[in-house]
C-alpha cells in the first residue's frame, strides 16, 4: 500500500549526518573498521554529579510529568546562567525547556513562520535550520559567508537579504560547521542592521557557547541589550556537559513567544523527561570545572588534529575557534585522480573516496551549504583522531 505522505515530508531531505551514520554503520556491519570522524557529540561520560542527581530525582519520585515549560527548579538555574555567564536578565515565564535546543527551533518556528515567511541562514550552516524552516512552510534564504569572510555573516550581506518577508535571522557562534565565533564588534556591526529592520526576529543558537578555544563567547543580547525584546536565545546541556542523550535545551526570549512555544510543547511532547531535568539543574547550578575539563580535552584534540593534518596536500586547514569541527577547503583536491583512476569532480566525491581508501568517514561541504569543503569531527577520542588523520593524509598523498 502506498501511503500518501504530507507534501511538506515528501519534500524534505534526510539529514545529511544521519545518512552518513547509517553507511558507516553499513561499513562496520560488513567487517570494516571505520574511523568516524563525523560525529556531533562528545564521546565523553556525563559528569557524575549530575548522574547522581538524576538517580536522587528518580528515587525521590520526580517521575511524573512537569508543567509544559519545565520545572521551576530547571528554569531557574537557567536564569542564573544566562545573568552568571551571559550577564542578562531573565524572568521564569521567559524561559523554556525543551526536548533538546532541536525541539526550540522547531517549535520557534512553528509558533512564527505562515506561509512564504522568510528565515535568513548563513552558509555553511547547521544542516537542520533549512529543514526546521520549510517543514513550517517558510523559505530558507542561503547567504553565503566565504572563508575569505572568515565565514560569518557581513553587515552588508545581511542588508542585502533582508526583505518586508524576513522573519527570523538565525546566528549561530561558535558556529557548526565552521567553528567561526563572532567578536563583539562583528555583533555591534550585524545589530546596526538589525536595528533598520524592526520586524526581524533573531534566532542566536548558542549551544557550543562553552567549547570556544580564545575569548569568552559574547551573545548579541549582550552586546547589543535593545535588540533583546526580539531575540530568542537557544540553548542547552548536550555538548558542554555530554549529555546529548539526555534530552535536554533551553530557549530565552520575549514572553508571548514564550508562551506560544509553551502552547506548543503542551501539544507535542507535553514536557520534557522529569528525570532529565534534574540532571540538567543540577549540570547548569553545580560545580562548572567540569566545562573547563571538557574544553580543555577539546583545545587538545583540536591541536593534535591540526598537527597532523597540516600540509596534507590539497587540504587547506584552518584552526577553529570553537566546536569540534575542522572545516577545510579541499578545493586542492577537485580534479585529481584516485589510484583507482577515478577524478574527483565534487566535495562528496572527496568524502567517498577517503571513506573507501582511508576507511575515515567525514562529511561534505555540500550538505552543510558550501562546497568544497569536509567536515571533520573532534568529538571523539584521541586515538580515532591520530589513526584517522594519519589515513587522510596518506589517501591525500596517494592522489595524482
Ligand atoms: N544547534 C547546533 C548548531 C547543533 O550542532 C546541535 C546538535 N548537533 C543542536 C543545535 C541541537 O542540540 P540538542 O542536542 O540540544 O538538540
Amino acid at each position: 500500500m502506498t501511503i500518501a505522505l504530507a507534501e511538506r515530508v515528501i519534500a524534505l531531505k534526510p539529514s545529511a549526518s544521519i545518512v552518513a551514520r547509517q553507511k558507516v554503520l553499513e561499513l562496520q556491519a560488513a567487517g570494516k573498521t571505520i574511523i568516524d570522524l563525523t560525529i556531533g557529540e562528545p564521546d565523553l561520560d556525563t559528569p557524575a554529579h549530575i548522574i547522581e542527581a538524576a538517580t536522587a530525582a528518580a528515587k525521590g519520585g520526580d517521575t511524573h510529568y512537569t508543567v509544559p515549560m519545565g520545572t521551576p527548579a530547571l528554569r531557574k538555574a537557567i536564569a542564573a546562567k544566562l545573568k552568571r555567564d551571559n550577564n542578562l536578565d531573565y524572568a521564569l515565564n521567559e524561559v523554556i525547556v525543551g526536548v533538546g535546543a532541536k525541539q526550540l527551533i522547531y517549535e520557534a518556528f512553528a509558533a512564527t513562520l505562515d506561509s512564504g515567511d522568510e528565515v535568513i541562514v548563513p552558509a555553511p550552516y547547521w544542516v537542520s535550520y533549512p529543514d526546521i524552516t520549510a517543514i513550517h512552510g517558510g523559505r530558507p534564504v542561503i547567504v553565503d559567508c566565504p572563508e575569505a569572510d572568515g565565514f560569518k555573516l557581513t553587515p552588508q550581506s545581511l542588508e542585502k537579504a533582508i526583505t518586508p518577508r524576513t522573519k527570523w535571522l538565525v546566528l549561530n557562534s561558535p558556529n557548526n560547521p565552521s567553528g567561526a565565533v563572532y567578536s563583539r564588534e562583528e555583533l555591534a556591526a550585524l545589530a546596526d542592521v538589525l536595528r533598520a529592520a524592526p520586524h526581524v526576529l533573531v534566532l542566536t543558537d548558542e549551544i557550543y557557547e562553552h567549547l570556544t578555544y580564545g575569548d569568552r563567547v559574547m551573545s548579541l543580547g549582550e552586546v547589543a541589550p535593545d535588540l533583546i525584546g526580539r531575540l530568542l536565545i537557544v540553548n542547552g546541556v548536550s555538548k558542554a556537559y555530554a549529555m546529548t542523550g539526555w534530552r535536554i535545551g533551553y530557549a530565552a526570549g520575549p514572553a508571548p513567544l514564550i508562551a506560544a512555544i509553551n502552547k506548543l510543547i503542551g501539544q507535542s511532547t507535553s514536557c520534557a523527561s522529569s528525570v532529565s531535568q534534574a540532571a540538567a539543574a543540577a549540570a547548569l547550578s553545580g560545580d562548572q570545572s567540569c566545562v573547563r575539563d571538557v574544553t580543555e580535552i577539546f583545545r587538545k584534540r583540536r591541536d593534535r588534529m591540526f598537527e597532523l593534518l597540516d600540509g596534507t596536500p590539497g587540504l587547506s586547514l584552518r584552526k577553529p575557534e570553537g566546536a569540534f569541527y575542522f572545516y577545510p577547503s579541499v578545493a586542492g583536491l577537485i580534479g585529481k585522480t584516485t589510484p583507482e583512476g577515478k577524478v574527483l569532480a565534487s566535495d562528496l566525491d572527496v568524502s567517498l573516496y577517503l571513506l573507501e581508501a582511508a576507511h575515515v568517514a567525514v562529511l561534505d561541504g555540500g550538505a552543510y551549504g558550501m562546497s568544497p569543503y569536509i567536515r571533520m569531527s573532534f568529538g571523539g577520542a584521541m586515538e580515532g583522531i591520530e589513526a584517522g588523520c594519519r589515513a587522510i593524509r596518506k589517501a591525500c598523498e596517494a592522489l595524482v
